[in-house]
Protein backbone atom coordinates (compact mmCIF):
# COMPACT_ATOMS: atom_id res chain seq x y z
CA UNK A 1 0.00 0.00 0.00
CA UNK A 2 2.45 2.59 -1.42
CA UNK A 3 5.14 3.74 0.86
CA UNK A 4 4.63 4.13 4.90
CA UNK A 5 6.87 4.69 7.59
CA UNK A 6 6.63 2.74 10.55
CA UNK A 7 5.99 4.75 14.08
CA UNK A 8 5.88 2.18 16.73
CA UNK A 9 4.20 -1.38 17.05
CA UNK A 10 1.21 -2.41 19.47
CA UNK A 11 0.87 -6.30 19.91
CA UNK A 12 2.59 -7.08 16.66
CA UNK A 13 0.83 -4.40 15.02
CA UNK A 14 2.87 -1.87 12.82
CA UNK A 15 0.68 1.82 13.26
CA UNK A 16 2.69 3.32 10.01
CA UNK A 17 2.02 6.48 8.46
CA UNK A 18 1.24 6.81 4.69
CA UNK A 19 3.82 9.32 2.79
CA UNK A 20 0.86 11.59 1.92
CA UNK A 21 0.09 11.25 5.69
CA UNK A 22 2.13 15.21 5.92
CA UNK A 23 -0.67 16.56 3.44
CA UNK A 24 -3.51 16.41 5.91
CA UNK A 25 -1.28 18.28 8.59
CA UNK A 26 -0.40 21.04 6.01
CA UNK A 27 -3.99 21.46 5.01
CA UNK A 28 -5.00 22.02 8.62
CA UNK A 29 -2.57 24.66 8.94
CA UNK A 30 -3.62 26.31 5.93
CA UNK A 31 -7.50 25.71 6.47
CA UNK A 32 -7.66 26.73 10.47
CA UNK A 33 -4.60 29.28 9.54
CA UNK A 34 -7.02 31.29 7.12
CA UNK A 35 -10.21 30.96 9.28
CA UNK A 36 -8.84 32.33 12.36
CA UNK A 37 -6.41 34.40 10.83
CA UNK A 38 -3.07 33.62 11.91
CA UNK A 39 -0.65 31.29 13.18
CA UNK A 40 -2.14 30.35 16.71
CA UNK A 41 -4.87 29.09 14.47
CA UNK A 42 -2.49 27.00 11.99
CA UNK A 43 -1.06 26.08 15.10
CA UNK A 44 -4.50 25.01 16.40
CA UNK A 45 -4.83 22.88 13.52
CA UNK A 46 -2.16 20.55 13.17
CA UNK A 47 -2.95 20.06 16.95
CA UNK A 48 -5.93 19.38 16.89
CA UNK A 49 -5.99 16.77 13.81
CA UNK A 50 -2.80 15.44 15.03
CA UNK A 51 -5.07 14.52 18.65
CA UNK A 52 -8.32 13.33 16.48
CA UNK A 53 -5.94 10.72 14.74
CA UNK A 54 -4.95 9.74 17.66
CA UNK A 55 -8.40 8.52 18.18
CA UNK A 56 -8.67 6.77 14.93
CA UNK A 57 -5.59 5.19 15.57
CA UNK A 58 -7.51 3.93 19.01
CA UNK A 59 -10.46 3.17 16.92
CA UNK A 60 -8.27 0.88 14.55
CA UNK A 61 -7.10 -0.65 17.07
CA UNK A 62 -9.93 -1.51 18.47
CA UNK A 63 -10.93 -3.53 15.31
CA UNK A 64 -7.23 -5.32 15.29
CA UNK A 65 -8.02 -6.31 18.95
CA UNK A 66 -11.12 -7.62 18.43
CA UNK A 67 -9.82 -9.55 15.27
CA UNK A 68 -6.85 -10.99 17.34
CA UNK A 69 -9.03 -12.20 19.54
CA UNK A 70 -10.83 -14.33 17.17
CA UNK A 71 -7.64 -15.55 15.84
CA UNK A 72 -7.15 -13.39 12.71
CA UNK A 73 -3.67 -11.82 12.29
CA UNK A 74 -3.84 -8.03 11.73
CA UNK A 75 -0.74 -6.90 9.32
CA UNK A 76 -0.74 -3.38 10.06
CA UNK A 77 -2.31 0.07 10.77
CA UNK A 78 -1.88 2.70 7.86
CA UNK A 79 -2.62 6.38 8.63
CA UNK A 80 -3.54 8.42 5.56
CA UNK A 81 -5.05 12.00 5.11
CA UNK A 82 -8.71 10.15 4.77
CA UNK A 83 -8.07 8.26 7.66
CA UNK A 84 -6.97 4.83 8.99
CA UNK A 85 -7.40 1.59 7.81
CA UNK A 86 -6.48 -1.57 9.72
CA UNK A 87 -4.99 -4.26 7.52
CA UNK A 88 -6.91 -7.43 8.74
CA UNK A 89 -5.85 -11.12 6.78
CA UNK A 90 -9.20 -11.66 6.66
CA UNK A 91 -13.16 -10.83 7.40
CA UNK A 92 -14.54 -13.56 8.99
CA UNK A 93 -17.46 -14.72 7.18
CA UNK A 94 -19.29 -15.65 11.27
CA UNK A 95 -21.37 -13.23 11.18
CA UNK A 96 -20.84 -12.53 15.30
CA UNK A 97 -17.29 -12.03 14.79
CA UNK A 98 -17.81 -9.97 11.72
CA UNK A 99 -19.92 -7.66 13.82
CA UNK A 100 -17.57 -7.83 17.17
CA UNK A 101 -14.81 -6.82 14.43
CA UNK A 102 -16.52 -3.91 13.07
CA UNK A 103 -18.71 -2.87 16.07
CA UNK A 104 -15.15 -2.75 18.08
CA UNK A 105 -14.00 0.49 16.02
CA UNK A 106 -16.58 2.85 17.00
CA UNK A 107 -16.67 1.58 20.64
CA UNK A 108 -13.51 2.81 21.56
CA UNK A 109 -14.79 6.18 19.79
CA UNK A 110 -17.90 6.00 22.26
CA UNK A 111 -15.27 4.85 25.24
CA UNK A 112 -13.52 8.14 24.67
CA UNK A 113 -16.48 10.29 25.00
CA UNK A 114 -17.86 8.82 27.96
CA UNK A 115 -14.76 9.48 29.42
CA UNK A 116 -14.21 12.89 27.86
CA UNK A 117 -17.47 13.76 29.40
CA UNK A 118 -16.20 13.65 32.96
CA UNK A 119 -13.59 16.33 32.29
CA UNK A 120 -16.89 18.68 30.77
CA UNK A 121 -17.11 19.73 34.13
CA UNK A 122 -13.83 19.74 35.32
CA UNK A 123 -12.75 22.02 32.82
CA UNK A 124 -15.73 24.26 33.06
CA UNK A 125 -16.65 24.00 29.46
CA UNK A 126 -20.14 25.24 28.51
CA UNK A 127 -22.16 25.70 25.00
CA UNK A 128 -20.78 29.03 24.01
CA UNK A 129 -16.93 27.19 24.09
CA UNK A 130 -18.12 24.15 21.92
CA UNK A 131 -19.22 26.84 19.39
CA UNK A 132 -16.22 29.40 19.73
CA UNK A 133 -13.38 26.12 19.29
CA UNK A 134 -15.64 24.59 15.97
CA UNK A 135 -15.72 27.99 14.44
CA UNK A 136 -12.16 28.45 15.18
CA UNK A 137 -12.60 31.88 17.13
CA UNK A 138 -11.22 30.56 20.41
CA UNK A 139 -7.98 30.74 21.28
CA UNK A 140 -4.88 28.07 21.31
CA UNK A 141 -6.28 26.75 24.81
CA UNK A 142 -6.76 23.17 26.21
CA UNK A 143 -10.41 23.83 26.75
CA UNK A 144 -10.69 24.76 22.84
CA UNK A 145 -8.72 21.60 21.33
CA UNK A 146 -10.26 19.51 24.03
CA UNK A 147 -13.81 20.86 22.92
CA UNK A 148 -13.23 20.36 19.31
CA UNK A 149 -11.92 17.06 19.31
CA UNK A 150 -14.73 16.09 21.72
CA UNK A 151 -16.99 16.85 18.93
CA UNK A 152 -15.27 15.21 16.21
CA UNK A 153 -14.88 12.07 18.15
CA UNK A 154 -18.65 11.77 18.51
CA UNK A 155 -18.68 12.39 14.83
CA UNK A 156 -15.42 9.96 13.57
CA UNK A 157 -18.01 7.02 15.75
CA UNK A 158 -21.49 8.67 14.12
CA UNK A 159 -20.00 8.59 11.10
CA UNK A 160 -18.61 5.25 10.97
CA UNK A 161 -22.08 3.84 11.56
CA UNK A 162 -23.27 4.83 8.60
CA UNK A 163 -24.05 1.59 6.97
CA UNK A 164 -22.55 1.67 3.61
CA UNK A 165 -19.40 -0.45 2.83
CA UNK A 166 -16.48 -0.19 3.78
CA UNK A 167 -17.37 1.51 6.69
CA UNK A 168 -18.07 -0.42 9.92
CA UNK A 169 -21.96 0.39 10.01
CA UNK A 170 -21.95 -1.34 6.53
CA UNK A 171 -20.12 -4.29 8.00
CA UNK A 172 -22.49 -3.91 11.25
CA UNK A 173 -25.99 -4.41 8.85
CA UNK A 174 -24.52 -6.90 6.43
CA UNK A 175 -23.49 -9.33 9.52
CA UNK A 176 -26.93 -8.37 11.62
CA UNK A 177 -28.39 -9.35 8.00
CA UNK A 178 -26.27 -12.74 7.59
CA UNK A 179 -27.60 -14.05 11.03
CA UNK A 180 -31.08 -14.52 9.90
CA UNK A 181 -30.22 -14.56 5.99
CA UNK A 182 -27.72 -16.79 3.58
CA UNK A 183 -24.38 -14.69 3.42
CA UNK A 184 -24.65 -13.77 -0.26
CA UNK A 185 -27.88 -12.53 0.13
CA UNK A 186 -27.43 -10.14 3.09
CA UNK A 187 -23.77 -8.72 1.46
CA UNK A 188 -26.11 -7.76 -1.97
CA UNK A 189 -28.89 -6.21 0.40
CA UNK A 190 -26.14 -4.51 2.23
CA UNK A 191 -24.70 -3.60 -0.36
CA UNK A 192 -27.59 -1.86 -2.44
CA UNK A 193 -28.54 -0.06 0.89
CA UNK A 194 -24.40 1.51 0.88
CA UNK A 195 -25.37 2.36 -2.34
CA UNK A 196 -28.25 4.54 -2.09
CA UNK A 197 -26.61 5.58 1.06
CA UNK A 198 -24.05 6.67 -0.82
CA UNK A 199 -25.83 8.66 -3.70
CA UNK A 200 -27.86 10.79 -1.30
CA UNK A 201 -24.85 11.34 0.43
CA UNK A 202 -23.26 12.95 -2.98
CA UNK A 203 -26.33 14.44 -3.74
CA UNK A 204 -26.29 16.46 -0.57
CA UNK A 205 -22.70 17.40 -0.37
CA UNK A 206 -23.19 18.45 -4.09
CA UNK A 207 -26.02 20.71 -3.27
CA UNK A 208 -23.57 21.82 -0.39
CA UNK A 209 -20.34 22.10 -1.91
CA UNK A 210 -18.26 19.65 0.01
CA UNK A 211 -16.07 18.87 -2.16
CA UNK A 212 -14.20 15.99 0.38
CA UNK A 213 -17.67 14.31 1.02
CA UNK A 214 -18.36 13.81 -2.54
CA UNK A 215 -15.00 12.06 -3.24
CA UNK A 216 -15.71 9.63 0.15
CA UNK A 217 -19.16 8.84 -1.56
CA UNK A 218 -17.82 8.16 -4.82
CA UNK A 219 -15.91 5.60 -3.04
CA UNK A 220 -18.37 4.02 -0.94
CA UNK A 221 -20.58 3.14 -4.18
CA UNK A 222 -17.96 1.77 -5.60
CA UNK A 223 -16.77 -0.14 -2.54
CA UNK A 224 -20.45 -1.16 -2.27
CA UNK A 225 -20.28 -2.53 -5.78
CA UNK A 226 -16.77 -4.25 -5.18
CA UNK A 227 -17.46 -5.96 -2.07
CA UNK A 228 -20.88 -7.36 -3.24
CA UNK A 229 -18.86 -9.04 -6.77
CA UNK A 230 -16.19 -10.86 -4.48
CA UNK A 231 -18.67 -12.12 -2.07
CA UNK A 232 -20.19 -13.59 -4.97
CA UNK A 233 -16.91 -14.46 -6.66
CA UNK A 234 -15.64 -16.25 -3.24
CA UNK A 235 -18.86 -18.13 -2.97
CA UNK A 236 -19.66 -19.17 -6.58
CA UNK A 237 -15.65 -20.39 -6.32
CA UNK A 238 -15.84 -22.14 -3.23
CA UNK A 239 -15.64 -25.82 -3.88
CA UNK A 240 -13.44 -25.53 -6.84
CA UNK A 241 -9.89 -26.46 -7.42
CA UNK A 242 -7.14 -25.88 -9.40
CA UNK A 243 -7.98 -29.31 -11.59
CA UNK A 244 -11.16 -27.35 -12.39
CA UNK A 245 -9.28 -24.00 -13.49
CA UNK A 246 -5.96 -24.95 -14.57
CA UNK A 247 -4.27 -24.35 -18.06
CA UNK A 248 -2.25 -27.61 -18.55
CA UNK A 249 -0.87 -26.15 -21.87
CA UNK A 250 0.66 -22.91 -20.10
CA UNK A 251 4.18 -22.07 -22.12
CA UNK A 252 7.27 -23.06 -20.22
CA UNK A 253 10.94 -21.97 -20.45
CA UNK A 254 14.23 -23.69 -19.92
CA UNK A 255 16.34 -22.74 -17.68
CA UNK A 256 18.45 -21.92 -20.97
CA UNK A 257 16.45 -19.73 -23.02
CA UNK A 258 17.19 -16.10 -23.15
CA UNK A 259 15.75 -13.37 -21.56
CA UNK A 260 15.21 -12.25 -25.46
CA UNK A 261 13.47 -15.60 -26.46
CA UNK A 262 11.10 -15.40 -23.22
CA UNK A 263 10.25 -11.56 -24.21
CA UNK A 264 9.21 -12.42 -27.59
CA UNK A 265 7.10 -15.47 -26.06
CA UNK A 266 5.62 -13.31 -23.71
CA UNK A 267 4.53 -10.91 -26.39
CA UNK A 268 3.45 -13.32 -28.77
CA UNK A 269 1.24 -15.55 -26.38
CA UNK A 270 -0.20 -12.42 -24.23
CA UNK A 271 1.04 -15.13 -21.00
CA UNK A 272 3.28 -13.23 -18.47
CA UNK A 273 4.15 -15.75 -16.09
CA UNK A 274 6.67 -18.88 -16.99
CA UNK A 275 7.18 -22.50 -15.36
CA UNK A 276 10.76 -23.20 -15.98
CA UNK A 277 11.30 -26.92 -16.38
CA UNK A 278 13.99 -28.75 -16.89
CA UNK A 279 13.16 -32.55 -17.86
CA UNK A 280 9.99 -32.20 -17.38
CA UNK A 281 10.66 -30.81 -13.58
CA UNK A 282 10.08 -27.82 -12.72
CA UNK A 283 13.12 -25.84 -11.30
CA UNK A 284 12.23 -22.25 -11.40
CA UNK A 285 9.21 -19.50 -12.05
CA UNK A 286 9.85 -16.18 -13.77
CA UNK A 287 6.99 -13.28 -13.62
CA UNK A 288 6.75 -10.31 -15.91
CA UNK A 289 8.19 -7.86 -13.55
CA UNK A 290 11.18 -10.26 -12.99
CA UNK A 291 11.38 -10.38 -16.85
CA UNK A 292 10.91 -6.70 -17.70
CA UNK A 293 13.74 -5.64 -15.00
CA UNK A 294 16.12 -8.50 -15.73
CA UNK A 295 15.95 -6.82 -19.43
CA UNK A 296 17.05 -3.61 -18.48
CA UNK A 297 19.50 -4.65 -15.68
CA UNK A 298 21.00 -7.51 -17.35
CA UNK A 299 20.10 -7.60 -21.18
CA UNK A 300 18.61 -10.23 -23.40
CA UNK A 301 21.27 -12.97 -23.97
CA UNK A 302 21.20 -13.67 -20.10
CA UNK A 303 19.78 -17.15 -19.32
CA UNK A 304 16.32 -17.49 -18.00
CA UNK A 305 18.81 -19.95 -15.01
CA UNK A 306 20.18 -17.23 -13.90
CA UNK A 307 16.87 -14.45 -12.93
CA UNK A 308 14.63 -17.03 -12.15
CA UNK A 309 12.72 -17.35 -8.83
CA UNK A 310 13.67 -20.93 -7.46
CA UNK A 311 11.18 -19.96 -4.03
CA UNK A 312 8.21 -20.94 -5.49
CA UNK A 313 5.90 -22.86 -3.36
CA UNK A 314 3.75 -24.87 -5.97
CA UNK A 315 0.22 -25.53 -5.41
CA UNK A 316 -1.78 -29.06 -6.14
CA UNK A 317 -4.32 -30.26 -8.13
CA UNK A 318 -6.73 -30.49 -5.16
CA UNK A 319 -5.38 -27.21 -3.39
CA UNK A 320 -9.26 -25.19 -3.50
CA UNK A 321 -9.41 -22.09 -5.78
CA UNK A 322 -10.25 -19.74 -2.53
CA UNK A 323 -6.60 -20.71 -1.41
CA UNK A 324 -5.34 -19.82 -4.47
CA UNK A 325 -6.57 -16.27 -4.30
CA UNK A 326 -5.35 -16.02 -1.18
CA UNK A 327 -1.75 -16.43 -1.61
CA UNK A 328 -2.14 -14.71 -5.12
CA UNK A 329 -2.70 -11.91 -3.13
CA UNK A 330 -0.56 -12.58 -0.04
CA UNK A 331 2.49 -13.19 -2.33
CA UNK A 332 1.76 -10.38 -4.79
CA UNK A 333 1.90 -12.74 -7.54
CA UNK A 334 -0.32 -13.55 -11.19
CA UNK A 335 -0.13 -17.25 -11.09
CA UNK A 336 1.78 -20.00 -9.55
CA UNK A 337 2.85 -23.78 -11.11
CA UNK A 338 1.03 -26.84 -10.29
CA UNK A 339 2.64 -29.95 -9.43
CA UNK A 340 1.23 -32.99 -8.41
CA UNK A 341 3.89 -35.92 -6.63
CA UNK A 342 7.53 -33.81 -8.51
CA UNK A 343 5.38 -33.68 -11.63
CA UNK A 344 5.01 -30.42 -13.50
CA UNK A 345 1.27 -29.91 -14.81
CA UNK A 346 0.29 -26.47 -15.39
CA UNK A 347 -0.13 -23.37 -14.68
CA UNK A 348 -3.13 -21.25 -12.70
CA UNK A 349 -3.53 -17.65 -12.14
CA UNK A 350 -5.64 -14.84 -11.92
CA UNK A 351 -6.62 -15.07 -15.94
CA UNK A 352 -7.41 -19.03 -15.38
CA UNK A 353 -9.65 -18.58 -12.35
CA UNK A 354 -11.46 -15.41 -13.73
CA UNK A 355 -12.21 -17.45 -17.01
CA UNK A 356 -13.41 -20.67 -15.25
CA UNK A 357 -15.72 -18.13 -12.79
CA UNK A 358 -17.15 -16.38 -16.07
CA UNK A 359 -17.67 -20.11 -17.29
CA UNK A 360 -19.49 -20.66 -14.33
CA UNK A 361 -21.93 -18.28 -14.23
CA UNK A 362 -22.73 -18.80 -17.82
CA UNK A 363 -23.58 -22.31 -17.26
CA UNK A 364 -25.14 -22.02 -13.80
CA UNK A 365 -26.10 -25.12 -12.12
CA UNK A 366 -23.52 -27.11 -14.27
CA UNK A 367 -20.91 -28.06 -12.71
CA UNK A 368 -17.71 -28.82 -15.04
CA UNK A 369 -15.60 -30.82 -12.50
CA UNK A 370 -12.45 -30.64 -14.80
CA UNK A 371 -12.16 -27.87 -17.78
CA UNK A 372 -8.29 -28.45 -19.32
CA UNK A 373 -8.83 -26.15 -21.89
CA UNK A 374 -9.07 -22.93 -20.07
ZN1 LIG B 1 -13.76 1.45 11.79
Amino acid sequence: MGSSYKLFSVRGIDIRLHFTFPLILFWAALQFGLVGGGVESALFGVIAISLLFVLVTLHELGHSFAALHYGVPVKQIVLSPIGGVAQLQEIPEKPIQEFIIAVAGPAVNVAAALVMALFIPVLGLNLGDFTAALSLSAGLTVTAVFAYIFVYNIFLAVFNLIPAFPLDGGRIFRSLLAMKLEYVQATTIAATVGRIVAVFMGLYALFNGGIFLVFIAVFVYSAAGQEAAAVRTRHTLRGYAVQDAYSPNAYTLTPYTTLQQAANLMMMSGQSNFPVLENETLVGFVTQQDLSQAMQTRGGHTWTSMIMRRDITPVSMSTPLLTVQKRLGTEQLNALPVVENGRYLGLIGQWQIQHFFSLLVNKAGVRPTIIQSA
